[in-house]
């Protein structure tokens, strides 16, 4: 099917289904096989060596799973897309690929805990030279491009703290040194925004969140240029992180109705953050739908959308958040985000648990943060329980 002419919504219902429809089921079947069998040594052999299409063993390829990537590739406008076991999986397995003794590396400050962690503790044990920006500092980010490197790694908006950064600038930066360019597009979904048209060369997802949406499967995807992704195809084949068929189909379930989970999560978390800035006891809000948010005019320009995740910090300090927390009903208390239900939590015991308190206050992490995840409940629901938990404080 030529998917071109398509909207995402119809896209992420239809893309990559329709060769795989089994004695005209209206689902593409999950497919548990290791392997596959050929009945011409010729053939498989042709297969084995990416000669012909085909599957040979799961590690590698597995058609459900193939089913997930090409919702995910149709949907970022890319030429490939290789998946992973778990979002952490995706980003490992692509510096890893790219980032060899001897290269540099610029990022940013803000990143997932997981993603600083490798910035911060492991890609130096491997003779790479790591820059990590102060996030919104986009002259400084030049600088350090400009003096030359291998990749940049954005991430936007940031985990925990909503920070945008410019993809289109900093893509073009890091152009003019031959970079390869990298975001992690977990916060915003190809529903909001898509760094490839703002000439990213990789981007990457967290399956487990958005894209599954409902919690209960953990994934990753790399999307983007067919010689790049091919290479990290050929890395994560052999290192083994590679991504099963029933969360396969999990997510790809998930993904149908991405587009009606995210216009609702959108349009909930931009009333909620309005509700917040307002109320007395919230000392800051961080969300990039704000008009008062230092990076909206970017978000305006980069996204179509701002998400469904906002943090906001408590008068009160950390006291005053575990109250908090433990007030609202229509929260689970629980380290991951983009899901169906309300997902709320401090940074310093969900994404950034990893870090050291002193690395969080590096990152500009403020202890008494909550990251707030809306669900799709009806947002009314979720305002009268925040403003019956924020009364009780
Ligand atoms: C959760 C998350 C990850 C890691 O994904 P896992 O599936 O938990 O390994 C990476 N980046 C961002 C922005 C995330 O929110």
């Amino acid at each position: 099917m030529d998917f071109s002419k398509f909207k995402k919504s119809t896209t992420s219902v239809w893309g990559g289904e329709s060769d795989l429809k089994v004695s005209g089921a209206v689902t593409s079947p999950i497919v548990n096989s290791v392997a596959f069998a050929y009945n011409d040594v010729d053939h498989w052999h042709e297969v084995s060596l990416g000669k012909a299409e085909g599957y040979i063993y799961s590690r590698n390829t597995n058609p459900t799973v193939a089913v997930l990537e090409e919702k995910i590739r149709l949907l970022e406008g890319a030429e490939a897309a290789t998946s992973f076991a778990t979002g952490m999986a995706a980003i490992s397995n692509t510096l890893y690929t790219f980032l060899t003794a001897g290269k540099r590396v610029v990022s940013q400050k803000d990143n997932y805990g997981g993603t600083s962690k490798i910035f911060l503790d492991f890609l130096p044990l491997y003779n790479v030279e790591v820059q990590l920006c102060d996030t919104t500092d986009f002259d400084l980010f030049e600088k350090e491009i400009a003096k030359g490197c291998d990749l940049v790694y954005l991430e936007t908006p940031t985990n925990p703290t909503l920070k945008v950064v410019d993809i289109k600038r900093l893509a073009a930066a890091a152009k003019k040194v031959g970079a390869i360019v990298v975001v992690d597009n977990t916060f915003a979904t190809p529903i909001n925004q898509n760094p490839l048209a703002l000439g990213a060369d990789l981007v990457i997802h967290s399956a487990t969140k958005f894209l599954c949406g409902h919690s209960d499967a953990m994934g990753g995807v790399v999307a983007g240029k067919k010689e790049l992704v091919q290479k990290i195809y050929q890395y994560r084949e052999i290192n083994g992180a590679s991504l099963q068929a029933d969360p396969a189909y999990m997510i790809a379930r998930g993904m149908k109705t991405l587009e009606l989970r995210i216009e609702r999560q959108n349009a909930s978390a931009l009333k909620i953050a309005n509700y917040l800035k307002a109320h007395s006891k919230v000392s800051d809000v961080f969300y990039p739908g704000l008009t008062t948010h230092p990076g909206h005019e970017i978000a305006k320009q980069q996204m179509s959308g701002f998400g469904g995740i906002m943090s906001f910090a408590l008068d009160g300090g950390y006291e005053h958040v575990k109250k908090l927390l433990t007030t609202l009903k229509l929260v689970h208390l629980a380290a991951s985000l983009g899901s169906v239900s309300t997902l709320a939590g401090p940074p310093r015991t969900t994404s950034h648990v990893e870090l050291t308190e002193a690395q969080r206050k590096l990152l500009g992490i403020p202890e008494s943060l909550i990251r707030y995840s809306v669900g799709i409940e009806n947002v009314d629901d979720l305002l009268q329980d925040l403003d019956t938990a924020l009364a009780s404080l």
